[in-house]
């Protein structure tokens, strides 16, 4: 939302400036997206501070979420490019 409050303003027969109702409106519009905002950021920082309860629970819903290599295959040595054998784990060459 690329809004101007300027555009906003409002202008009497005298040309001084004064807040009209598209003003107050706008005000709001960006009062209640601020408070989104902030009720948001709240919520996250609360969740942290918590130790993110709503991620721990989703691993521990039994599933095994650890690396085993399965279905990696063999592998190549970084170091001396040397391909390795899946089951390797460490290079056989360096
Ligand atoms: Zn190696």
């Amino acid at each position: 939302m690329e809004e101007n409050w300027l555009d906003k303003v409002e202008y009497d027969l005298h040309g001084k400036m004064f807040l009209s109702q598209t003003f107050y409106l706008y005000k709001e519009t960006v009062t209640t997206l601020s408070t989104t905002v902030e009720n948001h950021f709240n919520k996250v920082m609360q969740e942290i501070s918590n130790g993110l309860p709503s991620i721990i629970d989703n691993f521990e819903d039994g599933e095994d979420y650890e690396f085993d290599g399965a279905g990696v295959g063999e592998w190549t040595c970084m170091v001396c490019q040397v391909k390795q054998a899946k089951t390797a784990n460490k290079c056989s060459t360096c």
